[in-house]
């Protein structure tokens, strides 16, 4: 049994990575430059640690004209979810990123880049090796919904026939147990339950 690192970085298996250096050279957040600068003079570790390595485009076309599909991409997939704002929107390049797409820091690289991608809904850029383990990692957490919604239509269906205290809490806990995993992964992006 490895460290918790270990295991974290085991379950993305890292030779996916095709090192394009697209997702370091033109990145966004869901929070806007202003609300970052705002956590890092609170001293908050994210914050702190993005803009330690991220500088900010001038505009978005200055991020369009490094990587337009990227760019592009993003901005479709905010406004198919509602959640595009233009001007809360800026786009970042990695000042440790190499002509040749290599990290020049690689073995001391903050840990926001060694989780990447944290979450199965993260935005990748189009053609990155882990765009098929992110669509297997979407579709286990979605099963494992599923599966926890068929549970409770079986608990349902018992208490009809037996109310016993037992199976109340049973639903209570299986209704609690889907309702975190959604309002978790609605966090990081996800709209399709
Ligand atoms: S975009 Fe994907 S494939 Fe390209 S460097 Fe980033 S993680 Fe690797
Ligand atoms: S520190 Fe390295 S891995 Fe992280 S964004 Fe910059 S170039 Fe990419």
């Amino acid at each position: 049994m490895g460290s918790y690192e270990d295991n974290y970085l085991a379950m993305r298996p890292q030779e996916l990575c095709n090192m394009c250096g697209r997702c370091c050279r033109v990145v966004t957040t869901s929070k806007s430059y202003e609300e970052l600068k705002a956590l890092q003079a609170e001293n908050d570790e994210g914050a702190c640690e993005f803009l330690k390595i991220f500088v900010p485009y001038p505009s978005i076309e200055a991020a369009r004209a490094v990587d337009k599909e990227l760019v592009d991409n993003v901005i479709n997939l905010l406004i198919e979810d509602g959640n595009y704002d233009e001007t809360k929107m800026t786009f970042y390049g990695c000042k440790y990123l190499r002509e040749d797409n290599l990290c020049s820091i690689y073995e001391e690289r903050p840990v926001l880049c060694r989780h990447c991608p944290s979450t199965p809904w993260s935005i990748v850029p189009p053609g990155c090796g882990f765009e098929g383990w992110l669509f297997l990692k979407r579709e286990e957490a979605k099963q494992k919904v599923r599966k926890a919604k068929e549970d409770l239509l079986e608990l349902k269906l018992l208490k009809t026939k037996n109310p016993t205290e037992d199976i109340l809490k049973k639903i209570s806990s299986v209704e609690h147990k889907i309702q975190t995993t959604i309002d978790m992964y609605k966090k990081y992006g996800s709209y399709d339950w």
